[in-house]
């Protein structure tokens, strides 16, 4: 059985650096606003929709679609084979627990606090308990020791850059908790933001969010261009993230 630094190792070709926030980085995703704006436009739209939105998100990697991390972030949940799923799960519980050992100090110091509870947004699609995310935190003895699934799917209606303060229910006392939001993927903020203020609304405090991949698409627009250019310029190094105090 490979160890987690070996997975994560082999899954460090095919990520991509997620820059600091700079001229050209959204100041919230790191993904690409437009020209003379500090955020994108999904995340000053789903910031903007819920009444406590988190500030501090630091994706792992950037990916596109149709490349192999959005493959592996699709595929452990979704892929018909159960072999598949297994190893998938096993990538996404190496990188994350890879990326918050190394990175953890980082991300609390740029949210100020630290956190004392770990939980996933639970995926849009119904599914059977637990949710894709929780069974693969289970299969890493450190994050499964600190994490616990508190959210559940809520009546409000969470879509593409539409963030529902009813979106998610908590389902356990989080009050007085510092909580770090974990989720597989960034594509708008719309479900990442409606969970952190459904938590921030029953009195706990969400410190950041650490989605696994920020979706770019390079052919969007100039910026989404110039910005996955960028990224892409130098091999991923697991020794950096987008929060790192040396940038
Ligand atoms: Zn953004
Ligand atoms: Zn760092």
């Amino acid at each position: 059985m490979p160890s987690a630094q070996d997975l994560a190792d082999s899954a460090a070709g095919y990520l991509v650096a997620v820059p600091p926030v700079a001229d050209g980085v959204c100041d919230l995703c790191h993904g690409a606003p437009n020209p003379g704006y500090r955020r994108c436009f999904s995340c000053a739209e789903t910031s903007g929709q819920v009444a406590h939105p988190v500030a501090t998100v630091v994706p792992i990697s950037l990916y596109q679609i149709g490349g192999q991390l959005h493959h592996v972030l699709r595929g452990y949940k979704d892929s018909p084979d159960y072999a598949v799923r297994a190893q998938f799960s096993l990538i996404v519980a190496a990188l994350l627990t890879r990326f918050l050992w190394r990175h953890g100090k980082c991300l609390a110091a740029a949210a100020g606090e630290s956190w004392d509870l770990v939980t996933t947004v639970p995926s849009s699609r119904d599914r059977t308990l637990p949710h894709p995310l929780d069974r693969a935190i289970q299969l890493s003895t450190w994050l499964r020791s600190q994490s616990r699934p508190v959210l559940a799917k809520g009546a409000g209606d969470v879509r593409h850059n539409q963030a529902d303060e009813g979106g998610y229910v908590v389902t356990q006392e989080v009050r007085g908790r510092q909580i770090l939001l974990l989720d597989d993927t960034y594509t708008t903020g719309a479900s990442l933001q409606s969970a952190a203020s459904a938590l921030a609304a029953a009195g706990a405090r969400v410190v950041g969010a650490v989605p696994v991949g920020r979706v770019i698409n390079p052919e969007f627009n100039a910026q989404a261009k110039s910005l996955w250019g960028r990224a892409t310029a130098f091999p991923f190094d697991f020794e950096r993230c987008c929060v790192c105090a040396d940038g």
